[in-house]
């Protein structure tokens, strides 16, 4: 194992799932791949690179030369932020997801935005109907 894939081994082993036991020691629930984690995650993640160090003492990377990139995923839970590492073979398809689920979420707002505007505009219409209606009674 090359020293900045331990990095991020050290990074998973502090997940801890609800009982606050160790994942990665328990093996108690196997962690989704990232992929999953894309598309079924209630927010769509953000995708961000990122580089490390990997405490070789001799490393390029300790003279500012991380290592990298890598990617996360990273999403908000009421005031906690996660994160889930991605595995580079699971990054195009990480990335296409997250593509996806933007484009769909896009098409939703244009929706509700032209339906908020007709519901206006019938407003707006009933409000008028209803001037000339009354106009015509009092004209009676
Ligand atoms: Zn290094």
């Amino acid at each position: 194992m090359r020293g900045d894939e331990r990095a991020i081994y050290r990074g998973r082993a502090k997940e801890t799932n609800v009982n606050g036991d160790k994942r990665f020691l328990t093996g108690a629930m196997a962690s989704p791949s990232a992929i999953e984690v894309a598309e079924t995650c209630h927010k769509i993640p953000a995708l961000l690179p990122f580089w490390t160090r990997c405490g070789k003492v001799n490393c390029r990377c300790t003279t500012g030369q991380r290592h990298g990139p890598y990617w996360l995923l990273r999403w908000r839970e009421g005031s906690t932020h996660r994160r889930h590492y991605v595995r580079a073979s699971d990054l195009d398809a990480v990335r296409a997801t997250i593509e996806r689920r933007r484009r769909a979420r896009s098409a939703e707002r244009a929706t509700f935005a032209a339906d908020l505007a007709l519901l206006h505009r019938l407003g707006t219409l009933r409000r008028e109907l209803e001037g000339s209606l009354a106009e015509a009674g009092n004209e009676r």
